[in-house]
């Protein structure tokens, strides 16, 4: 069985290698899809605010990214193997679009924490197609957002406003966006710059 229940929410039981392998047929399939990576309090912030169930709805993978999301499925008798955390998987996709020459589009964190994340990866990754913007934006600025995103035509977006934010923009645009692989990374972005 390739999913199990959580609270409702239904997480992937992919090892983090075969989670990359699936994110790599959405690229393919050249249609929008979303990924969300979801520790406990994603699962306990679905269970008080019903709203939210619909981000689950639009997801195409859920992965367990948390040890609590592990402990629980050994509860519901079926056990993961082990987390997939977004900064694996973001590493993972960067390597991976930097060998296929793909594009990729960092949105979120402060001004600064966004460049020194670009200037960290171009370093890493000479002649990667990256681009980003940074994640304070007002609801008048959304249209700016998205016409620059449209303007890359990223192959993946990478979208670190903060859970469930980052989803629920992921949600409402991914269709005008057209990115075949968006996904909620959280804190990464701060992380990768370092
Ligand atoms: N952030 C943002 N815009 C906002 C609020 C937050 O870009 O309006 C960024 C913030 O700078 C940080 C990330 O969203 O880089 C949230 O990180 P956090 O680790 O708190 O997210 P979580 O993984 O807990 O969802």
């Amino acid at each position: 069985m390739e999913q199990i229940e959580i609270l409702d929410v239904p997480f992937s039981r992919l090892t983090d290698e075969q989670v990359f392998a699936r994110c790599i047929e959405f690229i393919g399939a050249h249609k929008p899809h979303m990924v969300i990576t979801a520790g406990p309090e994603f699962v306990m912030r679905l269970k008080s605010e019903p709203a939210l169930r619909a981000l689950v709805s639009a997801a195409d993978l859920i992965t367990p990214d948390g040890i609590g999301i592990v402990l629980a499925s050994r509860w519901y008798g079926q056990p993961l193997a082990d987390r997939v955390t977004g900064i694996w998987l973001t590493e993972r996709l960067l390597s991976y679009a930097y060998d296929q020459q793909l594009c990729v589009y960092f949105l979120g964190a402060s001004e600064t924490s966004l460049q020194r994340a670009l200037q960290v990866l171009r370093a890493r990754y000479p002649g990667l197609n990256i681009f980003g913007r940074n994640g304070y934006f007002t609801p008048d600025q959304i249209e700016t957002v998205l016409a620059d995103i449209l303007e890359v035509k990223p192959d993946v977006l990478f979208v670190g406003l903060g859970q469930p934010r980052q989803e629920q923009f992921i949600a409402d645009y991914k269709e005008r966006l057209g990115v075949p692989l968006a996904m909620g990374i959280g804190g990464v972005i701060d992380v990768l710059g370092g």
